[in-house]
């Protein structure tokens, strides 16, 4: 038989990668808007006539490009913005794949003019399916302009699956919104069928959030302002009385870049709890920055999402930035939107403690209805416990250190005892990878962080399977795994509880299944795969306690993807770990009984050395 196999030609292999990279006009406006800031422009201005059917053209005033590069610009893979794999981990730029421009030039007729600040003269160069059919020098402004014509001429297919005007230009607006918003400093401008849409020139974060979002938002946002070390927080949420029951005014950024995220999306409205029913929007515009390095953007060509490496604190830090801030500008909840939930009094700032400290003047502050849950009732009740130990204090200033992390660990012990007062701000420390030692005003607790980390994910794990609200971190590729006989049935019955707790499996036949996501937060402790057959193992070893399913199910999940005894832990991964483990309904013990926290004071530890 002959060889079959044959390379594509350019011009098909750009259309098929164009797919990929532009779906609509929408698509088009992105990547020109992206590739105007990259250049450095101070000024970019967007021109659409019949919803970029007819026409799409970006103007910048950015560094232009030399003749080669105008050319080489068309060419799939050619960037100016990476050289090396390397450069991958630390991307500060919009592009990277060099994929933009060779995609639009395969679907669409394409105009470029461009110059740059030390030169006299320009060029002009059409091109259309892939091809340069004229280059040329012309005179022209520093800067580039892009028009883009006839989109989809050549893939009819395509052209027809377009969506009427006022969806495609409202595709489009958003895009423009979303880069705007990520880049106040830069004058933008936009008109549709030569009417003035935007006009915003360069401003700060709050204009241009009003400027876009509209006035009535302006006295409606709370700022937020956190910095930590590993990730840095800032811009506004909505107070909540600015939340609509309709999606559209959320906005989250990372590194400038505008992203989708369900996961941060929940850490968002989570710090709204009991302040927003929840059928409700909150309105917000975070800039998360983070070390490049240490995220991933390469996971889907329209590079809108995104992977952390350290997901579940970025998650925790959102989360208390937000009901810090919510907190801090007194805002007192007065939503409602016929909802049975009921307020209190607004928050009296004097008493605040610090971030977690107005997390719990959120809480007590609050009026729970009767909807509540005794594990919520329970809490509110140790909150407030620890909140009276702290006002006895409240001459005293907190010092920046305790600013940072003053937790209260005012708990019944398993046998009634009470473990007394507030920590006192000094950070944990981590002994021989296994416990936690925490200052207390008595003395200080040691935490057995394999323990008290399966407490909390069972906690969490029940919860997850009474609310059906986990979220599920999906793989890029699915993972299967196989079973044997006795195994492969049991999964088969469990399988509705295991999805419930975030995992999204598939049962493929012939005991396969396939694994295509796994509860969020659990992600970074290992890999789905090890993970599903360590809950099956742990499971059925279970099976003999006669747990009913939902109660081992949990248990075997926690004890699987607990953090183990011998993992060394970074200090704001303690501080986590003791504020979700004092969140708990009980926090001594372990679910299969084992002690999570031993307490030393300070007398019996004087008296051992006064022997
Ligand atoms: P990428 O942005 O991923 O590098 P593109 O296909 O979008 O890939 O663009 C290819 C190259 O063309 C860019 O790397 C850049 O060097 C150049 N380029 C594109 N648009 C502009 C612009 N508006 N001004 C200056 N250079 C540009
Ligand atoms: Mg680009």
């Amino acid at each position: 038989m002959p060889d079959i196999i044959q390379l594509l030609p350019d011009n098909i292999a750009n259309q098929i990668a164009a797919g990929e990279v532009i779906q609509r006009p929408a698509s088009v406006v992105k990547e020109l808007i992206e590739n105007a800031i990259d250049a450095e422009s101070s000024e970019i201005k967007l021109i659409i006539k019949g919803a970029g059917k007819t026409l799409i053209q970006v103007i910048d005033n950015g560094k232009g490009m030399s003749d080669t590069d105008a050319r080489m610009s068309f060419e799939r893979h050619a960037t100016s913005k990476i050289k090396k794999a390397a450069d991958l981990f630390s991307i500060t730029t919009k592009g990277f794949r060099g994929e933009a421009l060779a995609s639009i030039a395969a679907i669409a007729h394409v105009e470029l003019v461009t110059k740059m600040h030390e030169e006299e003269i320009g060029r002009k160069l059409l091109v259309s399916g892939s091809k340069v059919t004229k280059q040329e020098p012309c005179q022209a402004q520093s800067g580039t302009m892009f028009s883009v014509k006839n989109l989809f001429f050549n893939v009819p297919a395509r052209r027809k699956f377009l969506k009427s005007d006022p969806v495609e230009l409202k595709h489009i607006i958003e895009e423009f919104k979303r880069v705007a918003l990520a880049h106040p400093d830069i004058f933008f401008s936009m008109y549709h069928n030569d009417q003035e849409v935007y006009h915003l020139p360069s401003s700060n974060y709050r204009q241009r959030i009003v400027s876009i979002l509209g006035k009535q938002v302006n006295d409606k946002l709370v700022p937020i302002e956190e910095d930590t070390e590993i990730v840095k927080i800032s811009g506004f949420v909505g107070k909540p009385e600015a939340a609509k029951k309709t999606k559209g005014d959320q906005f989250i950024f990372v590194n400038d870049r505008y992203i989708r995220s369900n996961y941060l999306n929940h850490a968002i409205k989570s710090a709204y709890e009991d302040l927003i029913v929840k059928e409700a929007y909150p309105l917000y515009a975070l800039y998360i920055n983070v070390d490049p390095a240490k995220i991933d953007i390469n996971v889907h060509p329209t590079k809108t999402e995104i992977k952390f490496e350290e997901d579940r604190l970025i998650y925790n830090y959102i989360r208390v930035a937000i009901k810090h801030a919510l907190g801090h500008y007194n805002v007192s909840p007065t939503l409602d939107f016929g909802a049975n939930t009921n307020f209190g009094n607004p928050i009296d700032n004097s008493k605040s403690y610090g971030k977690i400290n107005d997390e719990y003047n959120l809480k007590e502050n609050i009026n729970y209805g009767t909807g509540k849950s005794s594990f919520e009732k329970s809490n509110l009740k140790a909150w407030e416990q620890i909140y009276d130990g702290m006002q006895n204090q409240s001459d005293e200033q907190p010092t920046e250190e305790q600013q940072s992390f003053t937790i209260a660990s005012k708990i019944s012990t398993e046998d009634g005892q009470e473990i007394s007062k507030i920590e006192e701000g000094k950070a944990p420390y981590q002994i021989h990878n296994t416990y936690i030692l925490s200052h207390i005003k008595s003395g200080f607790l040691l935490i057995d962080q394999q323990a008290a980390h399966e407490r909390i994910l069972y906690e969490q794990n029940l919860a997850s399977l009474s609310s059906h609200q986990r979220l599920t971190q999906k793989e890029l590729f699915p993972r299967t795994i196989e079973l044997d006989n006795a195994k492969a049935t049991i999964m088969q019955n469990i399988l509705p509880k295991v999805n419930a707790l975030g995992f999204e499996i598939e049962d493929f036949g012939d005991k396969t299944f396939l694994i295509h996501g796994i509860p969020a937060g659990l992600t970074g402790s290992q890999d789905a795969t090890s993970l599903m057959e360590k809950l099956i193992d742990q499971y059925v070893s279970n099976m003999e306690l006669q747990l009913g399913i939902e109660e081992n199910i949990s248990r075997s999940l926690a004890v699987s993807a607990a953090i183990k005894r011998g993992k060394p832990m970074e200090v704001s991964e303690m501080k986590l770990l003791i504020d979700q483990l004092f969140a708990c309904e009980v926090p001594y013990k372990s679910p299969t009984g084992r002690r999570c926290i031993v307490t030393m004071d300070l007398d019996t530890i004087l008296k051992q050395f006064i022997g």
